[in-house]
């Protein structure tokens, strides 16, 4: 079942870079990896203000799983002053250093969903180093640099089990429509390594299942 409109209404109102139809996409996507993977955790790296994981959040409540929301809340490269995708708003004034981490809490308490996503704070590659359990589902959207993608490639695509998916965003094969990173640098690996096949494709959404 697709997302609640009145929840969905929840996620377009939290600040955030995911638009509405990859949001549905990606729930959608999450839902057929909790029925092949039942009871496995699911992984989102790169949160923000929790926009995206409300539509995964979503999902998990249905699929009877939790998220783990992976964010040092400090924001990448791209979301620093300066930069393309900096909001002013998510700065601490005190440190003078970006943080996402109460808008969001802001936004999964509103959604309703603390019963299912759970936030991790810190390093994605710390965090993927010491994950030592399958997931059945596992969303990428991260640092955007060609070192994080990579990295967050490494640590995590090991812990998807065979039969899960692993979906990655802002994935542009013509260089014309954005960065390249996660293409080159999550996307191709995964299809080169023979371990996962291309699932859906939803603007710059790529879902992969993982079949060995
Ligand atoms: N999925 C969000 C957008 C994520 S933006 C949405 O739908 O709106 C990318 C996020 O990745 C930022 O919040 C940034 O803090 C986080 N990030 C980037 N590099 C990271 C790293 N190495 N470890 C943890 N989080 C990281
Ligand atoms: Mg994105």
């Amino acid at each position: 079942m697709p997302i609640a409109p009145e929840l969905r209404d929840v996620a377009l109102a939290t600040k955030g870079f995911m638009p509405p139809d990859e949001g549905d996409a990606l729930h959608a996507a999450a839902l057929i990896a909790g029925d092949a993977v039942p009871g496995a955790p699911w992984v989102e790296v790169g949160s923000y203000c929790g926009r995206s994981t409300i539509w995964l959040g979503d999902a998990a409540r249905s699929a009877g799983t939790a998220l783990f929301a992976v964010d040092h809340h400090r924001g990448s490269e791209e979301n620093q002053a300066g930069w393309e995708h900096h909001d002013a708003a998510v700065v601490d004034e005190r440190t003078g250093k970006m943080d996402t981490l109460p808008f969001f809490r802001r936004a999964i308490h509103d959604a309703g969903l603390e019963g299912h996503v759970v936030g991790v704070v810190g390093e994605s590659p710390t965090v993927a180093r010491h994950w030592a359990t399958p997931v059945a589902f596992l969303f990428i959207d991260g640092g955007h640099g060609a070192e994080p993608a990579r990295l967050d490639y490494e640590g995590w695509a090991p812990h998807v089990a065979v039969g899960g998916t692993m979906a990655i965003h802002d994935v542009f094969p013509d260089p014309a429509d954005g960065g390249r990173p996660p293409y080159e640098e999550i996307y191709l690996p995964a299809i080169e390594s023979g371990r996962f096949e291309l699932a859906s494709v939803s603007g710059s959404l790529r879902v992969l299942t993982r079949i060995s």
